[in-house]
């Protein structure tokens, strides 16, 4: 097969303890997962979990050990960390039971869903999808995937991020309001999931802006570091 123009690469992410990598299909992100979160974007946290994606080359790959580099958007004047655990699919399906969602997960990983905040804020404002605030290049940010066998106590996990070495947001994984088996039901039937598929399980309260120049260092414990630069 020719095409007429040579086409993009796979986008992918490092595996931890292989030199095999990810393949990213999709990325998912769970919206208003955590309560305090919830709260302070103005909302009871008591609602059914909503989905909406980011463009799979919206991946910034941070190897391990490594800092990666984002560059301060455009259009936007308030850039947000949420620092979030994220699910890596490894076996598709739909209408997943929560009870059976543990078999589809290839493994975990540190993400930063980085949002343009005042643009995010406008669509809102006006009935509009989230995608300019949401689903720009460079808005995911990602460290290598630990398999599931090797992550520990995922669903009890701290996670943090820090801005110039003080603490932005933390928290703890257990305060999901949908928590991972639960989010794979209900996305499972809205979409028929797919191997490499990704899902940014949600930020905890304490977003907060970032501007040219911050280096965040994000963790969920147990699944090592993801350090990221605004130039
Ligand atoms: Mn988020």
């Amino acid at each position: 097969m020719s095409f007429v123009f040579t086409p993009p690469p796979v986008v992918s992410v490092p595996v931890v303890g292989t030199t095999e990598r990810f393949p990213v299909h999709r990325i998912y992100c769970v919206g208003r997962n955590y309560e305090e979160h919830a709260k302070e974007m103005g909302f009871t946290g008591r609602e059914p979990p909503f989905f909406f994606m980011k463009p799979a080359d919206a991946v910034v790959v941070v190897e391990a050990g490594q800092t990666g580099t984002i560059p301060y958007p455009s259009l936007t004047n308030n850039l947000h960390h949420e620092i979030e655990l994220v699910v890596a699919i490894g076996t598709g399906g739909k209408n997943i039971k929560a009870a059976d969602a543990h078999k589809h997960i290839f493994g975990y990983a540190v993400g930063l869903d980085m949002t343009r905040r005042d643009l995010q804020g406008e669509m809102k404002k006006q009935g509009r999808p989230w995608c300019i605030g949401k689903a720009y290049d460079h808005s995911a940010p990602i460290g290598p995937i630990t398999p599931a066998a090797k992550a520990g106590d995922v669903a009890n996990a701290e996670l943090y991020v820090q801005v110039g070495g003080k603490d932005r947001q933390r928290s703890n994984v257990s305060k999901l309001i949908w928590n991972v088996a639960e989010t794979i039901e209900h996305l499972s039937a809205a979409w028929e999931l797919q191997p490499g598929d990704l899902i940014y399980t949600g930020t905890p309260e304490g977003v907060a802006a970032v501007v040219s120049g911050d280096t965040m260092v994000g963790e969920v414990r147990g699944l090592g570091t993801l350090t990221v630069k605004v130039a």
